[in-house]
């Protein structure tokens, strides 16, 4: 037997006999056999124990590699797996995998295992991995697995896809495939920590019994593991789904409907702000709004191509049962169109832009699904304009502009520019125009060079009626999300029949240009509750004002009064009237993170003044009344830069 192993750099290593991976990494460096987890041969994960006895391209894995993680993290996987069985030997496994994000393990049946029990869970795992546990890589038969997961549905699920002889890892009587690599023993395990559990459909299919998903993590050096633990606890604490719950801002019940909020008042208060906001500030940049219905006959549909395109988004149609189709919209633009015909149009009028907060349906994937921010209900800040040909430049320029002063006013400044383009590879999926989707893609690149502005370009992400400049932001999870966008649309026009009456008395096509500006109040306001961390500024602030009477009896209707001379000029200011102890209900405004906590005791009452700690400080400064308005006024006017 001779067989040659060509490394990484090219070089080869000629073998008499079979060696392992291991041997392999020694006979290169006794240094790299230290740090050596496993091997990628022929490109495929491999353990220290997988035998080479052919002619391979081989590179060592060492714990500094991503790839050592996931072996590190696949291993921990199983040891949990291992620890389970051991306390439950009725215990089925599902899905289990490792990643950058970590790892995780799927079990059944649901509630079986609590979080509570996630620490003694550990411990057992310890346990194993004190000892140093030989975790033996071997191979087995398909029938032999059979027999082994006879009782198992999911295993014996998997199975069926399964090879002849299978890939198996042992740690004493347990046995487990599905693996690429694992550890040779349990003993390099010791930084993990095991951080979750939730509910997850069998492969994913929500028709499928729901498992448990166990999450945790693990690193070869401790402060790679506390570091990350770290970076975790900041985005719980930036979660939007989490802020959400905890100042009531909003909920999301499957039981009731997946996908579609219910907002409370605190949240509807800051979304009707946002509401106020974005439409006076869109009135006084020319746009006209407008109130539509969400339900439409199916067939504007058809003529818009939406139900060619985009029926897999949307809600079935309902039959009404005489013949008429009637269609939750999934958008606003063929509602503005009906607009726009309503009237004969001239170039005089042109641009015109029509503006609503649109609500729309969309049958998001249920497992796309997360709090506010992907819904399947949602109001759209949505605006089209219809322009001259020779218009479409400056209305874009001016669109930008709007978004950038929106931006500024909420504080947003990480986010960057996409220039979606459609799919070459993929053209029927988009409006069969190859002429015009060059001309409307080189424009837009044309206007974001006139403006200077960097840009990603980005294949397949237009809309299907035409490409698109995105503005993208990130979520508190690090998930790329769409905020605002730009479409130049010259389809619409053309199915809908739209024109105006130009210059020369004859019928002209116009341009569309659809555009959200602050997107959806959903999507809006998850991200503004995770850039704040639920601090909102005090203009947007659900409460702007907690009013907490020293003594109920002798300053509640000091703090009524106060109340309502707050309420007289605007504020929102509440009065704790509660049966609570002083020093607990500060405390509470703290953690709803009201901007202004007013005490009121004997002192402020006899003056008509107010003590007033700002969130987020621990001064307390006395003032009077009529200053502390001037404060809060000054407060929330400063939102706005102009
Ligand atoms: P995505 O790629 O995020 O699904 P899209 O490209 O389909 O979005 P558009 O049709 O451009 O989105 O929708 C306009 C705006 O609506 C987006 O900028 C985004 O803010 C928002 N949006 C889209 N889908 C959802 C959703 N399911 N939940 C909340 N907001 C949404
Ligand atoms: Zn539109």
């Amino acid at each position: 037997m001779s067989f040659a192993v060509t490394l990484p750099d090219g070089s080869k290593k000629e073998f008499e006999k079979e060696i392992s991976v291991k041997e392999l990494a020694s006979s290169i460096a006794t240094s790299l056999a230290k740090k050596a987890v496993g091997a990628k041969i022929n490109g495929a994960l491999k353990p220290l124990d997988y035998k080479i006895n052919e002619d391979v391209e081989a590179a060592i894995v060492t714990d500094e590699d991503e790839e050592g993680l996931d072996i590190l993290r696949a291993s921990a996987a199983f040891l949990l797996e291992a620890v389970i069985k051991n306390k439950y030997p009725e215990m089925h496994f599902g899905l289990h995998e490792a990643d950058e994000g970590g790892f995780f393990v799927d079990t059944d049946k649901e509630d079986q295992i609590k979080v509570s029990e996630l620490p003694a869970l550990e411990k057992a795992m310890e346990k194993a991995i004190k000892n140093g546990e030989k975790i033996e890589y071997a191979k087995m038969s398909r029938g032999e697995l059979e027999d082994i997961f006879k009782d198992d549905p999911y295993k014996m699920e998997l199975l069926k896809d399964a090879d002849s002889e299978v890939d198996v890892f042992k740690l004493g009587d347990f046995v487990d495939f599905g693996f690429d690599a694992l550890l040779p023993n349990t003993g390099k395990i010791k930084n993990f920590k095991l951080l979750s559990v939730a509910g997850a459909y069998w492969l994913g299919k929500s028709s499928n019994p729901m498992l448990q998903r166990i999450f945790g993590t693990a690193f070869f050096k401790k402060a790679a593991l506390d570091e990350d633990l770290k970076r975790r606890a900041e985005i719980k604490e930036r979660d939007h789904r989490t802020i959400g719950r905890d100042l009531d801002l909003f909920f999301v019940d499957p039981k009731v409907g997946a996908g579609l909020p219910y907002w409370m008042p605190k949240g509807a208060t800051i979304r009707r702000v946002v509401e106020r906001y974005i439409v006076d500030k869109e009135v006084a940049d020319g746009y006209e709004h407008v109130y539509t219905p969400v339900l439409m006959n199916v067939d504007a549909y058809k003529t818009s191509g939406h139900w060619a395109h985009y029926r897999d988004d949307m809600f079935p149609p309902m039959d009404m049962g005489d013949g008429e189709m009637l269609e939750l919209r999934p958008m606003n633009c063929p509602s503005h169109i009906q607009i726009y015909k309503h009237h004969i149009r001239s170039y005089r009028e042109l641009p015109i832009r029509i503006a609503e907060l649109g609500m729309m349906h969309r049958y998001e994937k249920s497992g796309a699904l997360s709090g506010l921010q992907r819904v399947r209900e949602m109001t759209l800040n949505d605006g089209h304009t219809f322009v001259a040909l020779d218009q479409i430049r400056e209305e874009f320029a001016k669109v930008l502009k709007l978004i950038m002063d929106v931006y500024k006013d909420f504080d947003i400044t990480d986010y960057y520019f996409r220039l979606s383009y459609r799919d070459p590879k993929n053209t029927d999926k988009y409006y069969a125009n190859d002429e015009m989707w060059e001309r409307s893609q080189s424009m837009l690149k044309a206007a974001m060079d006139d403006l200077g502005l960097d840009y990603v370009e980005a294949e397949g992400e237009a809309a299907f009626y035409g490409p698109k400049l995105d503005i993208q932001t990130k979520t508190a999870l690090g998930n790329d999300e769409t905020m605002s966008t730009i479409q130049l649309d010259f389809m619409l026009p053309e199915r809908f029949g739209l024109t105006y009456v130009g210059q020369d008395g004859e019928e002209h096509r116009p341009v569309m240009i659809h555009r959200g500006i602050v997107g959806t109040m959903e999507r809006f306001i998850a991200y503004l509750t995770e850039i704040y961390k639920g601090a909102f500024p005090t203009w947007l602030a659900p409460i702007q004002a907690e009013i907490i009477p020293v003594n109920e009896d002798a300053h509640g209707a000091y703090a009524d009064k106060v109340r309502e001379e707050l309420a007289k000029r605007g504020f929102r200011a509440e009065v704790d009237h509660r049966n609570e102890k002083l020093g607990y209900k500060i405390r509470e405004s703290q953690t709803q993170k009201v901007p202004y906590t007013l005490v009121l005791g004997d002192d402020e009452m006899n003056v008509n003044g107010v003590n007033v700690r700002r969130y987020g400080t621990e001064e307390q400064i006395s003032k009077s009344l009529d200053d502390f308005i001037a404060e809060i006024d000054a407060d929330v006017k400063s939102y706005s830069r102009e």
